[in-house]
Order: structure tokens, then sequence, then C-alpha cells
């Protein structure tokens, strides 16, 4: 394997892929910590949450920093964390930053989450002027304890158009994934699904030391996982739990949400 015969130190990957890609190194017996050589881990381009982070940080027994950009500007270099993983700092030489309500446009201040507008400065061939990114974060005004002036971005919660409204309440998907991450029995991959008038059902892949054919334990993660969502989101969904590695895996970006509703 390429990670092995070169003894890679470092990779920027998917978080979804870094826990899908756990699993294939599970199937072939090799122990990440142990077999692989990594130390360091950037991960980006798609919301995850802190408990993602380190989820992966534990596989892998490495140090994951969060990464941000888009293709528009310069694809992974926007924003990064530094070693106090605590908000990316922007890359204020290179782009002018505001935050703005989606619906007015109107700016927000600093520590109000609103979408990202970006203005390029370095770029040559084709500038970009006041771009909506869609992404939803706010700014962290205080200074980083590392001593770099750039401000920095919290944890993005998603994009502005990858809102979900069930039953009209206001859901992020990151939302969803900070509760099922947080409890070790769930395993790597989940999907969220919308049908008819509103109802919402995530089926959530178990870890495979949880699932161990007893019947009952599952049914106490379930109703737990139901009471965690629902005291998260105001909204009570089914929960489905299913064994590890049945959920499709997304070629790319992590597909989270299927929307069948008629409404
Ligand atoms: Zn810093």
């Amino acid at each position: 394997m390429l990670l092995q015969d070169f003894k890679s130190t470092a990779v920027h990957i998917l978080p979804s892929y870094a826990l899908y890609f756990a699993g294939f190194l599970e199937q072939r017996n090799i122990n990440p910590r142990k077999d692989l050589f990594l130390r360091k881990a950037f991960v980006g381009a798609e919301p995850h949450t802190e408990e993602t982070r380190q989820r992966i940080e534990e596989i892998y027994g490495i140090d994951v920093y969060n990464s941000y950009g888009l293709t528009e500007m310069n694809g992974p270099g926007v924003a990064f964390e530094c070693e106090h993983k605590a908000g990316l700092h922007l890359w204020e030489d290179h782009f002018i930053l505001e935050v703005i309500d989606p619906a007015t446009g109107e700016p927000v201040p600093d520590g109000t989450p609103g979408e990202v507008v970006l203005t390029s400065l370095k770029r040559e061939a084709m500038p970009i002027l006041r771009y909506r990114t869609r992404d939803i974060t706010h700014v962290i005004a205080e200074p980083c304890a590392c001593g770099r002036t750039h401000r920095r971005l919290a944890r993005f919660t998603g994009r502005s158009d990858d809102m979900l409204i069930v039953r009209g309440v206001n859901i992020f998907p990151t939302q969803i994934e900070r509760v099922l991450m947080s409890l070790p029995q769930v395993g790597r991959n989940y999907v969220i699904i919308l049908e008819g008038l509103d109802d919402m059902t995530v089926k959530v892949e178990l870890a495979a030391a949880a699932f161990d054919g007893d019947v009952d334990k599952l049914q106490l993660l379930q109703d737990k996982l139901q009471e965690k969502l629902k005291a998260e989101l105001w909204v009570r969904p089914k929960v489905d739990l299913v064994p590890p590695g049945s959920l499709p895996v997304a070629e790319g970006k992590a597909k989270r949400v299927i929307d069948k509703r008629s409404l």
C-alpha cells in the first residue's frame, strides 16, 4: 500500500473518508496506529464535528487539523487550524473576509453565525469579489494562543443550502453527527432520510464491537439515541441501527441526506 511504501507521515483527507478508510484497514488487519507512519492529518471539504475529529485522532493515533478551502478560490488553501486546534486562521493576506446574514445580505457582528463572503487579493487571471460561499460559521475575534494575528473562523456548521427544515425546525446535519459520534457504540457511517410529510429517519451503522447480537442492548442504544437527538433537535427522529459497513459510501464527499419528501 502506498501509505506504507512511502512511509507517509501526513495526509489531507475528507473526514468521512478517513472513517471509511479505517474500516478498510480493519478488514486487512492493518493497525493504523502501528502499521502506518502517519503523524498528522488535515481534514476538510465537508462539514464535520469535533467528535468526528477526536474519533479520527483516536483511530489513527495522530493529530487532526481542520482546514477550509473552496475550488473557486484556491482549493484547500483558505483557512487552517494551528497547533491549538481552536478555530481556523484565515489567510487574511490573501482574502478579505465578510460574514453576512444570508437572508438580508447585511454583515453580522463577530461571534454571530452567518455566511462567509470572500474576496481574493492575490488571484491575477480571475479575481473573485465578494463571493458568497454558502458556508456558515462565525468569526472568533479574540487573539489565538499561538500568537498569529490572522482572525479565526469557528468550525463550520454547514452550508446555508444544506440546512433542513423539519416540522418547522431548522436542523443542520452536523447537529445529528455530533450526537451520533459522541457514543462509542456508533460506527463510522450514517444517513438521514426525510420522506412523507416530514418524517425523519436516521440510519446509523453500529461499531463492530457493539454488533454482538444482543437485542436488548441494541434497543437501549436506539432509545438513548432517540432521546439525545430529540434533546438536540427538538424533533424526534426514528433511529434505525444497521450492521457495520452496510450503508453506501460516497465516491467523494459524503452524502448524508436523502430528501424524498413530497412537500
Ligand atoms: Zn492559532
